[in-house]
């Protein structure tokens, strides 16, 4: 699925070994208040070229992104930003509360076997990579809190899986980011990868809960209630 409706598409990138299986992240991009294009979240590091092709595929460029919304810091959603504001002059927005300085996931074996079909070597390949991934820390322009407007959207703060996690909601279609995931249906984030798993599962409760006709999960696919 790629076009949503007339104003939003959705940009899809793959990562094609997160603990053994292919990971795919659901860029979404729409008009934006600087008067281009706004892109929500960004991929991670590495995957500037074919984000550029999808834009060129729309008859866009990277030129014309004016502003970025990050849904958090984890760097499969900000990989890109600072470089595509270097190239067009993006604003980029964020909530206060999340903190952009590229963490280190501390994560065990044991925990991710529970969920993923993965041998220990997968794992630390995965480890390894997911840790030491190399991009420039975004700098926002614009510190969110919740409430505000941004296009046509609202910015819901939805704390759990990061401390300023947040989604994006027009009344219609829901940009979730990692609050919500898909697997066999819409689930919440995992818990080892939640900063604060009872906050998640509410903020996972405030979304769902949405009346929506298209709910976009970055990670998983894109749900539409009939
Ligand atoms: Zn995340
Ligand atoms: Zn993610």
């Amino acid at each position: 699925m790629v076009k949503l409706n007339n104003e939003i598409r959705i940009l899809e990138l793959t990562e094609p070994n997160f603990f053994g299986t292919v990971l795919n992240h659901n860029l979404t991009v729409t008009k934006g208040p600087g008067g281009g294009l706004m892109l929500i979240d960004t991929g991670l590091p590495g995957y500037l070229d074919e984000i550029e092709r999808y834009l060129k595929s729309w008859s866009y460029s990277l030129e014309d992104i004016s502003d970025i919304v990050l849904t958090h810091s984890h760097p499969d959603h900000s990989g890109n930003a600072q470089e595509i504001k270097k190239i067009s002059k993006a604003k980029i927005y964020a909530h206060k509360l999340e903190k952009f300085d590229n963490q280190k996931f501390q994560i065990q074996y044991d925990q991710v076997k529970q969920e993923f079909n993965v041998n220990e070597k997968e794992f630390a390949e995965t480890m390894k990579r997911i840790n030491n991934l190399e991009y420039e820390i975004p700098k926002i322009d614009f510190y969110l809190e919740g409430g505000e407007t941004i296009g046509n959207f609202k910015v819901i703060h939805v704390p759990g899986h990061t401390p300023g996690h947040i989604a994006l909601y027009d009344g219609k279609v829901v940009i979730a980011g990692d609050s919500v995931r898909y697997y066999k249906g819409l689930k919440p984030p995992l818990r080892f990868f939640c900063w604060n798993y009872e906050k998640a599962v509410n903020s996972f409760n405030i979304l769902i809960n949405l009346p929506f006709s298209f709910f976009v999960p970055y990670h998983g696919e894109v749900i539409t209630p009939w």
